[in-house]
């Protein structure tokens, strides 16, 4: 592959060249490493998406809202990328974009590119992959990222740990419990979205609003958010409607952010996270190496034998590792 060729036409915002690029950096085979590495350093470095997380239990609406937000990004004249991180589509075989006729609209419209999830077995593989996807999109001209989860597991962190901006889109409750939407879930969001706010269910939304409105006053102010923020919203994603409000939103949060420092701050915050985060796997995989897994199990027997000391031990194991 030419991966000078590959870089210039991704760097020129050709689609293929993209979807290709992407391919290559989800690739696990060594060879394809190397030259995923050997691409990502080619690729222009200074430019910038918004990146937009975006999380939702099934059914709350998530393509929905994509597609029309998307789509009304698209008529501001602005590029979307639409990725997704779904750990359960190892399991299911399928993935929660690309499915069904999702994104119709937006799947056609040539300033639009949407990438389903890549199938993985393992949340630490699809959020490298998901991270040099959106570095990609980056290179290739995207204004925006929308990234894509499931509420389920581990997934809302690995996706706010590489947005810049996250969305918890909810459904309107029927009663007046707040869904049990964990606690953690809730203090990543900036801005939730109570979505399906038209017709019958108006009122329920509204109300739930309400409800999350008053939770997230009782959260600890983040330094990162200006007055007034998290914040939580109704919109309609079928009936198109408070999408501009949920955008001036995002926009003046954005705003304030890079204003104060926290855009950069936060994105060099995520790069050490990421950097610490691929060592650990690294030296997991590391672990799983057969010269590694043979010297783990001698020793394991000798700490079982009451020959070794299991701190004595353990030492000597990972002082052989790192020499
Ligand atoms: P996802 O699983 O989170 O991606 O949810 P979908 O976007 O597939 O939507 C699930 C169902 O909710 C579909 O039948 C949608 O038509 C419906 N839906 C999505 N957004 C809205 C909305 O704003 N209002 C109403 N009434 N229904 C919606």
């Amino acid at each position: 592959m030419d991966i000078e060729d590959l870089s210039e036409r991704v760097s020129a915002g050709e689609r293929r060249a993209l979807a290709r690029a992407i391919t290559l950096v989800e690739s696990g085979r060594a060879d394809h490493r190397a030259q995923a590495a050997e691409l990502l350093a080619a690729l222009p470095q200074d430019r910038q998406a918004l990146r937009i997380g975006l999380s939702g239990t099934p059914g709350v609406g998530k393509s929905t809202f994509i597609e029309s937000f998307g789509m009304m990004l698209i008529r501001k004249g602005l590029r979307v990328a639409v990725l997704a991180v779904d750990p359960s589509s190892s399991r299911s075989g399928g993935s929660i974009l690309g499915d069904k006729t999702r994104m119709d609209l937006l799947s056609r419209e040539a300033n639009a590119f949407i990438r389903p999830s890549p199938s993985q077995t393992h949340l630490g593989g699809v959020a490298r992959r998901t991270r040099e996807a959106v570095r990609l999109c980056e290179a290739a001209g995207f204004d925006v990222v929308l990234i894509e989860t499931v509420g389920v597991g581990q997934s809302e962190t690995v996706v706010a740990e590489m947005s810049d901006l996250f969305l918890l889109l909810l459904a309107p409750a029927g009663g007046d419990e707040l869904q049990g939407v964990k606690r953690g879930i809730m203090e990543m969001a900036d801005i939730i979205l109570i979505n399906k706010a038209d017709g019958d269910l108006k009122a329920a939304a509204t109300r739930t609003c309400a409800d999350y409105a008053g939770a997230l006053r009782l959260l600890r102010k983040r330094p990162q958010d200006p007055e007034g923020y998290p914040c939580a919203m109704t919109v309609s994603a079928l009936e198109e409607n408070g999408l501009e409000a949920a955008w001036e939103a995002m926009e003046k949060l954005t705003d304030w952010r890079r204003s104060e420092g926290w855009w950069d701050r936060t994105r060099a915050a995520q790069a050490r996270y990421w950097f610490s985060e691929d060592v650990k796997q690294r030296l997991l995989s590391r672990l799983q190496e057969p010269e590694a897994r043979a010297a783990l199990k001698a020793l394991s027997d000798e700490v079982a034998a009451g020959e070794a000391d299991p701190s004595v031990a353990a030492q000597a194991f990972v002082d052989r590792l790192g020499g």
